[in-house]
């Protein structure tokens, strides 16, 4: 019988009467004849609540009190859901993520998987049972248990859906699957039937939220399908998979847009090896991760730098660079956390020319200024103002006729 592992997103199972939904769905695949292994998220905002009572407490708790803090709201769903299901008469039992044999390594709060051990899962399969297990946690190899970092269900389904060589990964949540642009901007953005893996990667990091990034990643590096669909009906989702025999229709397969980001600009910087190291490594130690970097062809020896940060980090990325900046004699440092970014991404933009000007060309017509503009062969990034990203999408939506199926 084939593996199917489906994960459930916390809104699908928010309540008593979404987990008996999930039940019904688990169930019907069972029926199809498969062996089933379902990854839960925790129910509804469990997490947020969960830190935050943990804030109340302290504002700097130990990494292991709070990862097993966190661990316990899957603990619950799982749990619900395997009772959920024996009592429409199919055998469950739930197992948490440590009973699973999901080993990781001893970063607490954002612990990364270093191997599965699928013994338990396999032998309670063949025992008949359906698996249900814990999402976003793991254990150490001293046997405390860990979490995967916000949304790292996700990537707990992928896993175990490799290491049990599974013939698909279902990733179950609120949307209909991957749109061509979010739906709440563009009437007319539609579910793509498949995308890429490549491309599904870029959408992920460039804002849009229906997946983990580093879940997708993992899909690609061993090849596991991932269908993403809804819950709460029966459309069929999106296929993210390795896109082989995928024949390019339309070149631009979907808009991406992240409204919370922030620039920070070093004026008048010395043009001298070793400036970059100087600002980037202070930031990356603390932990404030850095997108767009682009630095000015210097001029006399002098030269900007500007990048980009989540709007979140601003404050904390202004700390670190101001007195680096100083040190360095720059001239100034100019920040604007008013900023969105809008990404058109498609595999068949590669090696094809005229997809940066047209997307330049709409962006001017609605005279939207572009402060930034980074690509990569299948993505071209714009950052604009905050309070433009939404027409800028639609119309980015329309120029491309991403409308069409
Ligand atoms: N419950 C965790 C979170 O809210 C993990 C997940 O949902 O994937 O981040
Ligand atoms: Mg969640």
């Amino acid at each position: 019988m084939p593996i199917i592992v489906q994960k459930y997103g916390g809104s699908s199972v928010a309540d008593i009467e979404k987990i008996k939904n999930v039940a019904r769905r688990v169930a019907k695949s069972r029926d199809a004849g498969n062996q089933m292994v379902v990854v839960v998220s925790a129910m509804g905002d469990t997490t947020d609540d969960l830190i935050a009572l943990a804030k109340k407490i302290t504002a700097h708790p130990s990494g292991r009190e709070y990862d097993l803090l966190l661990s316990t709201g899957e603990l619950v769903s799982c749990t619900l859901l395997a009772m959920a299901l024996d009592s429409i008469g199919y055998r469950a039992v739930s197992l948490s993520g440590a009973q699973a044999g999901i080993k990781t390594d001893t970063e607490y709060n954002r612990a990364h998987i270093l191997g599965i051990d699928p013994k338990r899962v396999v032998n309670e399969l063949n025992a008949g049972n359906i698996v249900v297990v814990a999402g976003f946690q793991g254990i150490t190899q001293d046997q405390d248990v860990t979490t995967l970092g916000r949304g790292g269900s996700d990537t707990t389904a992928i896993a175990l859906a490799i290491s049990l060589k599974a013939k698909e990964c279902h990733i179950y949540t609120d949307v209909d699957g991957v749109f061509t642009a979010d739906p709440r901007l563009v009437a007319e953005a539609h579910s793509l039937s498949e995308i890429n893996y490549e491309e599904m990667l870029e959408m992920a990091n460039c804002g849009a939220r229906v997946m983990h990034p580093r879940a997708v990643e993992l899909g690609q590096m061993y090849n596991m399908p991932i269908l993403v669909a809804c819950t709460f009906n029966e459309k069929p989702g999106t296929l993210i998979h390795g896109g082989k025999d995928m024949e390019v229709k339309n070149k631009v397969t979907g808009i991406a847009h992240d409204m919370d980001v922030a620039k920070i600009m070093i004026v008048g910087v010395p043009d001298r090896p070793g400036i970059a190291s100087a600002i980037f490594e202070p930031l990356a130690t603390a932990g404030i991760s850095v997108d767009t970097i682009v630095q000015n062809a210097s001029i006399e020896n002098i030269t900007d730098l500007t990048f980009t940060v989540a709007a979140g980090d601003l404050d904390k990325a202004m700390k670190v660079v101001m007195p680096i900046a100083e040190s360095i004699k720059a001239r100034d440092c100019i920040s604007n956390s008013r900023l969105g970014k809008i990404s058109i991404i498609g595999a068949g933009m590669q090696n094809t020319p005229g997809y940066a000007a047209r997307m330049f060309t709409t962006l001017s017509e609605k005279n939207i200024n572009i402060h930034l503009i980074t690509t990569s062969e299948i993505r071209i990034t714009c950052i604009v103002d905050d309070d433009r990203v939404s027409e800028a999408v639609r119309a980015l939506h329309r120029a491309f006729e991403l409308e069409k199926p």
